[in-house]
């Protein structure tokens, strides 16, 4: 079983570069995992999707449940938020599923 944070980092590879992602040889995606992982642990490269802050910032599974498409990027990619964009996409699609379950959508 795969770590976590391979999970989102493939997620993350998929959601840039499409079907390209699938070309890739399973070692130049531990590479760039690891490339990804020394980027995070030095703070480069981690910046809030949303509001393009640097602080805090976590990647974040998605809330959504989009139709994915064979050939198109993952629409239900997670994506890097700060603590306060995080908070707010969370409480969004919260409120959504909540309307969603209670059949008011
Ligand atoms: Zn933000």
């Amino acid at each position: 079983m795969r770590a976590q944070d391979d999970i989102l980092f493939r997620d993350r590879l998929k959601a840039r570069l499409g079907p390209r992602a699938e070309e890739f040889s399973e070692t130049l995606i531990e590479m760039l995992h690891a490339l990804w992982r020394d980027g995070e642990l030095h703070g480069a490269g981690a910046m809030c999707d949303h509001c393009g802050a640097t602080e805090g910032v976590q990647i974040i599974g998605a809330m959504t449940s989009y139709c994915a498409r064979d050939g198109e990027p993952d629409p239900n990619h997670s994506t890097p938020y700060c603590p306060e964009c995080a908070q707010q996409y969370r409480e969004h699609w919260t409120e959504m599923w909540d309307e969603y379950y209670a059949g008011r959508l």
